[in-house]
Protein backbone atom coordinates (compact mmCIF):
# COMPACT_ATOMS: atom_id res chain seq x y z
CA UNK A 1 0.00 0.00 0.00
CA UNK A 2 2.56 2.12 1.18
CA UNK A 3 4.62 1.71 -2.30
CA UNK A 4 1.53 2.32 -4.82
CA UNK A 5 0.83 5.29 -2.51
CA UNK A 6 3.74 6.93 -3.74
CA UNK A 7 3.78 6.58 -7.67
CA UNK A 8 0.56 7.62 -7.43
CA UNK A 9 1.82 10.85 -5.58
CA UNK A 10 4.87 10.56 -8.16
CA UNK A 11 2.40 10.28 -11.17
CA UNK A 12 -0.20 13.20 -9.80
CA UNK A 13 3.32 15.57 -9.61
CA UNK A 14 4.26 14.14 -13.17
CA UNK A 15 1.03 15.85 -14.18
CA UNK A 16 0.89 18.62 -12.87
CA UNK A 17 4.15 19.58 -13.95
CA UNK A 18 2.70 18.21 -17.49
CA UNK A 19 0.25 20.95 -16.92
CA UNK A 20 2.48 23.41 -16.48
CA UNK A 21 5.19 23.06 -18.76
CA UNK A 22 6.40 26.78 -18.06
CA UNK A 23 8.67 28.60 -15.64
CA UNK A 24 7.09 31.94 -16.58
CA UNK A 25 4.11 33.40 -18.90
CA UNK A 26 4.64 36.74 -19.49
CA UNK A 27 0.59 37.84 -20.82
CA UNK A 28 -0.99 40.47 -22.21
CA UNK A 29 2.34 42.25 -23.17
CA UNK A 30 2.69 44.27 -26.90
CA UNK A 31 5.40 42.07 -28.54
CA UNK A 32 7.86 43.12 -31.56
CA UNK A 33 10.48 40.46 -32.67
CA UNK A 34 11.26 41.99 -35.81
CA UNK A 35 13.10 39.00 -36.80
CA UNK A 36 10.08 37.07 -36.51
CA UNK A 37 7.46 39.95 -38.11
CA UNK A 38 5.36 39.90 -34.94
CA UNK A 39 3.89 43.74 -33.53
CA UNK A 40 0.99 42.27 -31.88
CA UNK A 41 -0.23 41.73 -28.26
CA UNK A 42 0.80 37.97 -27.63
CA UNK A 43 2.05 35.95 -24.58
CA UNK A 44 5.74 34.74 -24.31
CA UNK A 45 6.45 31.58 -22.05
CA UNK A 46 9.81 31.12 -20.60
CA UNK A 47 11.06 27.49 -19.30
CA UNK A 48 14.63 26.68 -18.36
CA UNK A 49 15.38 30.03 -19.02
CA UNK A 50 14.33 29.94 -22.91
CA UNK A 51 11.96 31.36 -24.96
CA UNK A 52 9.61 28.36 -24.82
CA UNK A 53 6.29 29.73 -26.85
CA UNK A 54 5.37 33.32 -28.23
CA UNK A 55 1.78 32.96 -29.17
CA UNK A 56 -2.11 34.62 -28.45
CA UNK A 57 -3.52 33.49 -24.95
CA UNK A 58 -1.40 30.98 -23.39
CA UNK A 59 -3.32 29.84 -20.68
CA UNK A 60 -2.10 30.95 -17.13
CA UNK A 61 -2.61 27.82 -15.48
CA UNK A 62 0.47 26.63 -17.95
CA UNK A 63 3.20 28.23 -16.30
CA UNK A 64 3.74 28.53 -12.35
CA UNK A 65 4.17 32.19 -12.58
CA UNK A 66 2.44 34.53 -14.80
CA UNK A 67 3.16 38.24 -14.72
CA UNK A 68 0.68 40.41 -16.44
CA UNK A 69 2.37 42.92 -18.45
CA UNK A 70 -0.06 44.66 -20.30
CA UNK A 71 0.70 48.24 -21.33
CA UNK A 72 4.16 47.17 -22.25
CA UNK A 73 6.63 46.46 -24.96
CA UNK A 74 8.27 42.57 -24.54
CA UNK A 75 11.54 42.88 -27.64
CA UNK A 76 14.04 40.75 -27.89
CA UNK A 77 17.07 41.60 -25.48
CA UNK A 78 18.69 44.67 -26.82
CA UNK A 79 21.80 45.09 -27.96
CA UNK A 80 24.66 47.46 -27.36
CA UNK A 81 26.88 47.55 -30.62
CA UNK A 82 29.27 49.99 -29.02
CA UNK A 83 30.37 50.33 -25.40
CA UNK A 84 33.46 50.97 -23.19
CA UNK A 85 33.00 48.32 -20.10
CA UNK A 86 36.51 47.73 -20.03
CA UNK A 87 36.69 48.86 -16.35
CA UNK A 88 39.75 48.61 -14.21
CA UNK A 89 42.47 49.80 -11.97
CA UNK A 90 45.82 48.79 -13.70
CA UNK A 91 44.94 50.77 -17.19
CA UNK A 92 44.44 53.73 -18.48
CA UNK A 93 41.47 55.68 -20.08
CA UNK A 94 38.61 53.15 -21.44
CA UNK A 95 41.62 50.21 -21.69
CA UNK A 96 41.77 48.84 -18.29
CA UNK A 97 40.93 52.29 -16.32
CA UNK A 98 37.90 54.27 -14.80
CA UNK A 99 36.91 56.04 -18.51
CA UNK A 100 35.06 52.60 -19.02
CA UNK A 101 32.02 51.55 -17.07
CA UNK A 102 31.31 47.98 -15.50
CA UNK A 103 28.51 46.57 -17.85
CA UNK A 104 26.48 45.17 -14.61
CA UNK A 105 26.34 48.55 -13.52
CA UNK A 106 23.96 50.13 -16.22
CA UNK A 107 23.18 47.48 -18.73
CA UNK A 108 20.59 45.53 -17.49
CA UNK A 109 18.21 47.83 -16.00
CA UNK A 110 17.95 49.20 -19.20
CA UNK A 111 16.85 45.95 -20.77
CA UNK A 112 20.66 45.57 -22.81
CA UNK A 113 21.96 42.19 -22.05
CA UNK A 114 24.39 42.18 -24.73
CA UNK A 115 26.95 44.87 -25.44
CA UNK A 116 29.96 44.50 -27.50
CA UNK A 117 32.87 46.59 -26.22
CA UNK A 118 33.81 48.72 -28.99
CA UNK A 119 37.83 48.11 -28.83
CA UNK A 120 38.71 49.56 -25.77
CA UNK A 121 41.18 46.56 -25.37
CA UNK A 122 43.49 45.41 -27.48
CA UNK A 123 45.76 42.05 -28.16
CA UNK A 124 47.80 42.93 -25.35
CA UNK A 125 45.40 43.60 -22.55
CA UNK A 126 42.10 41.70 -23.89
CA UNK A 127 43.51 38.66 -21.79
CA UNK A 128 42.81 40.69 -18.78
CA UNK A 129 39.91 42.43 -19.78
CA UNK A 130 38.89 38.52 -20.49
CA UNK A 131 39.70 37.54 -16.84
CA UNK A 132 38.51 40.81 -15.40
CA UNK A 133 35.27 41.45 -16.50
CA UNK A 134 34.37 39.50 -19.60
CA UNK A 135 34.23 36.91 -17.85
CA UNK A 136 33.11 37.62 -14.53
CA UNK A 137 29.70 39.93 -15.95
CA UNK A 138 26.36 38.88 -15.96
CA UNK A 139 25.61 40.61 -19.28
CA UNK A 140 27.08 39.00 -22.03
CA UNK A 141 29.65 40.75 -23.19
CA UNK A 142 31.48 40.46 -26.68
CA UNK A 143 34.51 42.41 -28.40
CA UNK A 144 35.85 44.24 -31.25
CA UNK A 145 39.57 43.90 -30.44
CA UNK A 146 41.74 46.99 -30.98
CA UNK A 147 44.10 47.21 -34.23
CA UNK A 148 46.41 48.75 -31.71
CA UNK A 149 48.21 46.77 -29.45
CA UNK A 150 47.26 48.60 -26.31
CA UNK A 151 43.62 48.98 -27.14
CA UNK A 152 42.25 52.66 -26.19
CA UNK A 153 44.55 54.12 -23.38
CA UNK A 154 44.07 57.75 -25.18
CA UNK A 155 47.87 58.27 -25.24
CA UNK A 156 50.65 57.52 -27.69
CA UNK A 157 50.28 53.67 -26.73
CA UNK A 158 46.97 54.40 -29.09
CA UNK A 159 48.99 56.37 -31.78
CA UNK A 160 51.51 53.68 -32.05
CA UNK A 161 51.33 52.85 -35.75
CA UNK A 162 54.48 49.93 -35.11
CA UNK A 163 52.25 47.97 -32.79
CA UNK A 164 49.21 48.02 -35.12
CA UNK A 165 49.69 44.15 -36.11
CA UNK A 166 47.05 42.36 -38.43
CA UNK A 167 48.37 39.10 -38.62
CA UNK A 168 48.72 39.23 -34.19
CA UNK A 169 44.99 40.80 -33.93
CA UNK A 170 43.63 38.26 -36.73
CA UNK A 171 45.70 35.46 -34.42
CA UNK A 172 44.15 36.23 -31.40
CA UNK A 173 40.57 36.70 -32.67
CA UNK A 174 40.74 33.12 -34.38
CA UNK A 175 41.54 31.72 -31.18
CA UNK A 176 38.71 33.78 -29.55
CA UNK A 177 36.23 33.59 -31.59
CA UNK A 178 33.25 32.98 -28.87
CA UNK A 179 33.95 36.72 -27.62
CA UNK A 180 35.77 38.49 -30.35
CA UNK A 181 33.82 39.35 -32.83
CA UNK A 182 35.11 41.83 -35.11
CA UNK A 183 37.75 44.90 -35.30
CA UNK A 184 37.94 48.52 -34.25
CA UNK A 185 40.80 51.09 -35.24
CA UNK A 186 39.62 54.19 -33.98
CA UNK A 187 41.04 57.81 -33.00
CA UNK A 188 43.45 58.37 -35.98
CA UNK A 189 45.51 61.24 -36.53
CA UNK A 190 47.57 60.66 -39.08
CA UNK A 191 47.56 61.70 -42.95
CA UNK A 192 47.64 58.18 -43.99
CA UNK A 193 44.93 55.15 -44.33
CA UNK A 194 47.48 52.75 -42.30
CA UNK A 195 45.36 51.67 -39.55
CA UNK A 196 42.11 51.91 -41.58
CA UNK A 197 44.22 49.20 -43.54
CA UNK A 198 45.51 47.20 -40.97
CA UNK A 199 42.11 46.79 -39.23
CA UNK A 200 40.93 45.68 -43.00
CA UNK A 201 43.44 43.40 -43.16
CA UNK A 202 42.69 41.66 -39.44
CA UNK A 203 39.16 41.54 -40.64
CA UNK A 204 39.93 39.83 -43.86
CA UNK A 205 42.13 37.19 -42.10
CA UNK A 206 39.65 36.64 -39.78
CA UNK A 207 36.88 36.80 -41.73
CA UNK A 208 34.81 38.90 -38.90
CA UNK A 209 34.11 42.90 -39.96
CA UNK A 210 36.01 46.06 -38.92
CA UNK A 211 34.98 49.04 -37.19
CA UNK A 212 36.25 52.50 -37.67
CA UNK A 213 35.92 55.54 -35.81
CA UNK A 214 37.89 58.18 -38.28
CA UNK A 215 39.09 60.23 -35.76
CA UNK A 216 40.17 63.28 -37.37
CA UNK A 217 39.03 63.95 -40.74
CA UNK A 218 41.73 65.26 -43.31
CA UNK A 219 41.57 66.16 -46.56
CA UNK A 220 44.33 63.21 -47.54
CA UNK A 221 41.99 60.28 -46.78
CA UNK A 222 38.66 61.44 -47.39
CA UNK A 223 35.65 60.13 -45.50
CA UNK A 224 33.96 59.37 -49.21
CA UNK A 225 37.27 57.06 -49.97
CA UNK A 226 36.58 55.26 -46.10
CA UNK A 227 33.57 54.11 -47.29
CA UNK A 228 33.21 53.98 -50.55
CA UNK A 229 36.76 52.27 -51.33
CA UNK A 230 38.23 51.19 -48.50
CA UNK A 231 35.93 49.05 -46.02
CA UNK A 232 34.35 45.92 -47.04
CA UNK A 233 30.60 45.05 -47.21
CA UNK A 234 29.90 44.21 -43.28
CA UNK A 235 32.19 46.38 -42.35
CA UNK A 236 30.61 49.35 -39.90
CA UNK A 237 31.86 52.84 -39.61
CA UNK A 238 30.66 54.35 -36.35
CA UNK A 239 29.72 57.89 -35.83
CA UNK A 240 27.28 57.92 -38.32
CA UNK A 241 25.55 61.74 -37.24
CA UNK A 242 29.03 62.87 -36.09
CA UNK A 243 29.23 66.75 -37.14
CA UNK A 244 32.34 66.20 -39.61
CA UNK A 245 30.38 63.93 -41.44
CA UNK A 246 30.20 64.69 -45.33
CA UNK A 247 26.38 64.31 -44.70
CA UNK A 248 24.18 67.28 -46.56
CA UNK A 249 25.05 69.88 -49.17
CA UNK A 250 24.29 72.84 -49.22
CA UNK A 251 20.62 72.68 -49.72
CA UNK A 252 20.48 70.66 -46.93
CA UNK A 253 20.16 67.11 -49.21
CA UNK A 254 21.50 64.29 -48.44
CA UNK A 255 24.88 63.42 -50.38
CA UNK A 256 24.29 60.58 -52.84
CA UNK A 257 27.46 59.03 -52.01
CA UNK A 258 26.16 57.98 -48.75
CA UNK A 259 23.26 55.68 -50.29
CA UNK A 260 26.35 54.03 -52.59
CA UNK A 261 27.97 53.04 -50.15
CA UNK A 262 24.94 51.70 -47.80
CA UNK A 263 24.49 49.88 -51.47
CA UNK A 264 27.69 48.67 -51.21
CA UNK A 265 26.98 46.91 -47.95
CA UNK A 266 28.49 49.30 -45.26
CA UNK A 267 27.27 49.50 -42.03
CA UNK A 268 26.34 53.19 -40.25
CA UNK A 269 25.91 52.78 -36.87
CA UNK A 270 24.90 55.71 -34.04
CA UNK A 271 27.68 55.30 -31.85
CA UNK A 272 26.35 58.66 -30.15
CA UNK A 273 29.00 59.57 -27.49
CA UNK A 274 29.89 62.32 -25.50
CA UNK A 275 30.35 64.47 -28.74
CA UNK A 276 29.43 62.13 -31.75
CA UNK A 277 25.73 62.82 -32.47
CA UNK A 278 23.73 65.72 -33.51
CA UNK A 279 20.22 66.18 -34.31
CA UNK A 280 21.45 68.95 -37.30
CA UNK A 281 22.76 65.97 -38.53
CA UNK A 282 20.54 62.96 -38.06
CA UNK A 283 16.95 64.53 -38.08
CA UNK A 284 17.38 65.54 -41.98
CA UNK A 285 19.58 62.28 -42.32
CA UNK A 286 16.09 60.26 -41.53
CA UNK A 287 13.63 62.63 -42.69
CA UNK A 288 15.16 61.63 -46.57
CA UNK A 289 15.47 57.75 -45.56
CA UNK A 290 19.09 57.75 -44.32
CA UNK A 291 18.39 56.14 -40.83
CA UNK A 292 21.22 54.09 -38.52
CA UNK A 293 21.79 50.26 -39.57
CA UNK A 294 22.02 49.78 -35.41
CA UNK A 295 20.93 52.50 -33.03
CA UNK A 296 24.52 52.39 -30.33
CA UNK A 297 25.58 54.29 -27.08
CA UNK A 298 29.22 54.48 -27.33
CA UNK A 299 28.51 54.44 -23.49
CA UNK A 300 31.52 55.29 -21.01
CA UNK A 301 31.87 57.58 -17.84
CA UNK A 302 31.22 60.67 -19.95
CA UNK A 303 28.61 60.00 -22.04
CA UNK A 304 26.52 58.29 -19.75
CA UNK A 305 26.03 61.44 -17.85
CA UNK A 306 26.26 63.85 -20.95
CA UNK A 307 23.08 63.53 -23.54
CA UNK A 308 23.49 60.13 -24.67
CA UNK A 309 22.56 58.48 -21.13
CA UNK A 310 21.82 55.17 -21.99
CA UNK A 311 20.41 52.95 -24.47
CA UNK A 312 16.55 53.60 -24.44
CA UNK A 313 17.14 57.96 -24.19
CA UNK A 314 19.10 57.14 -27.58
CA UNK A 315 16.99 55.08 -29.38
CA UNK A 316 13.89 57.74 -27.62
CA UNK A 317 15.63 60.15 -29.55
CA UNK A 318 15.15 58.66 -33.17
CA UNK A 319 11.57 57.77 -31.66
CA UNK A 320 10.96 61.56 -31.39
CA UNK A 321 12.22 61.79 -35.03
CA UNK A 322 9.46 59.95 -36.74
CA UNK A 323 10.65 55.86 -36.39
CA UNK A 324 8.08 53.63 -35.29
CA UNK A 325 8.99 51.41 -32.36
CA UNK A 326 9.41 49.02 -34.33
CA UNK A 327 12.05 50.20 -36.16
CA UNK A 328 14.01 51.52 -33.23
CA UNK A 329 13.91 47.76 -32.08
CA UNK A 330 14.87 45.96 -34.97
CA UNK A 331 17.91 48.61 -34.86
CA UNK A 332 18.37 47.51 -31.60
CA UNK A 333 18.30 43.60 -31.75
CA UNK A 334 17.85 42.04 -35.14
CA UNK A 335 20.07 44.18 -36.89
CA UNK A 336 23.43 44.69 -34.50
CA UNK A 337 22.78 40.40 -34.29
CA UNK A 338 23.33 40.13 -37.92
CA UNK A 339 25.88 42.62 -37.81
CA UNK A 340 28.34 40.57 -35.37
CA UNK A 341 26.62 37.26 -36.75
CA UNK A 342 25.00 36.20 -33.68
CA UNK A 343 21.48 35.65 -35.73
CA UNK A 344 21.21 32.13 -34.24
CA UNK A 345 21.65 33.14 -30.57
CA UNK A 346 19.93 36.87 -30.02
CA UNK A 347 18.20 39.75 -31.48
CA UNK A 348 15.21 37.48 -31.71
CA UNK A 349 12.39 35.65 -29.36
CA UNK A 350 12.29 32.48 -31.60
CA UNK A 351 11.44 29.12 -29.38
CA UNK A 352 14.27 28.20 -27.83
CA UNK A 353 15.98 31.37 -27.45
CA UNK A 354 17.40 33.80 -24.81
CA UNK A 355 14.62 35.90 -22.76
CA UNK A 356 13.45 39.43 -23.13
CA UNK A 357 12.82 42.81 -22.11
CA UNK A 358 10.10 44.60 -20.88
CA UNK A 359 9.83 48.58 -22.07
CA UNK A 360 7.40 50.85 -22.08
CA UNK A 361 6.41 54.57 -23.67
CA UNK A 362 5.56 56.96 -21.91
CA UNK A 363 3.72 59.69 -24.31
CA UNK A 364 4.05 62.27 -21.76
CA UNK A 365 6.42 65.43 -22.83
CA UNK A 366 9.58 65.46 -20.73
CA UNK A 367 13.02 66.93 -19.71
CA UNK A 368 14.97 68.42 -23.14
CA UNK A 369 17.66 65.62 -24.52
CA UNK A 370 19.40 67.58 -26.95
CA UNK A 371 23.43 68.18 -27.17
CA UNK A 372 23.84 71.16 -26.24
CA UNK A 373 25.13 72.62 -29.56
CA UNK A 374 21.80 70.94 -31.74
CA UNK A 375 18.30 72.88 -31.67
CA UNK A 376 15.77 73.48 -28.98
CA UNK A 377 14.36 69.55 -28.95
CA UNK A 378 11.86 67.82 -26.22
CA UNK A 379 10.53 64.51 -26.30
CA UNK A 380 7.95 63.63 -26.26
CA UNK A 381 7.55 60.04 -25.91
CA UNK A 382 10.29 58.08 -24.03
CA UNK A 383 11.29 54.19 -23.45
CA UNK A 384 11.97 52.73 -20.12
CA UNK A 385 12.70 49.43 -19.28
CA UNK A 386 10.35 47.80 -16.13
ZN1 LIG B 1 33.67 54.47 -28.56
Amino acid sequence: MRLSATVLLLSAAAAFAQQQPYDLLLKGGHVIDPRNGINAVRDVAISKQRIAAVAANIPASQARKVVNVAGLYVTPSLIDLHAHVFQGTEGKGLAGGNSSIHPDSFALKNGVTTLVDAGSSGRRNFAVFKKDVIDKSRSRVLALLNIGGMGMTGGADEQNVADRDAEAAAALAKAERKTIVGFKVAHCRGADWTPVERGVQAGTLASIPVMIDFGEFRPERPFQDLVLKKLRPGDIYTHCFYPPVPMLDDKGVLMPYLRDARKRGIIFDVGHGGAAFEFRQAVPAVKQGFPPDPISTDVHSGSINAGMKDQLNVMSKFLNMGMTVEDIILRSTWNPAKIIKRERQIGHLSVGRLPTSLSSASSAASTPSSTPTAPAWTARRNLSAT
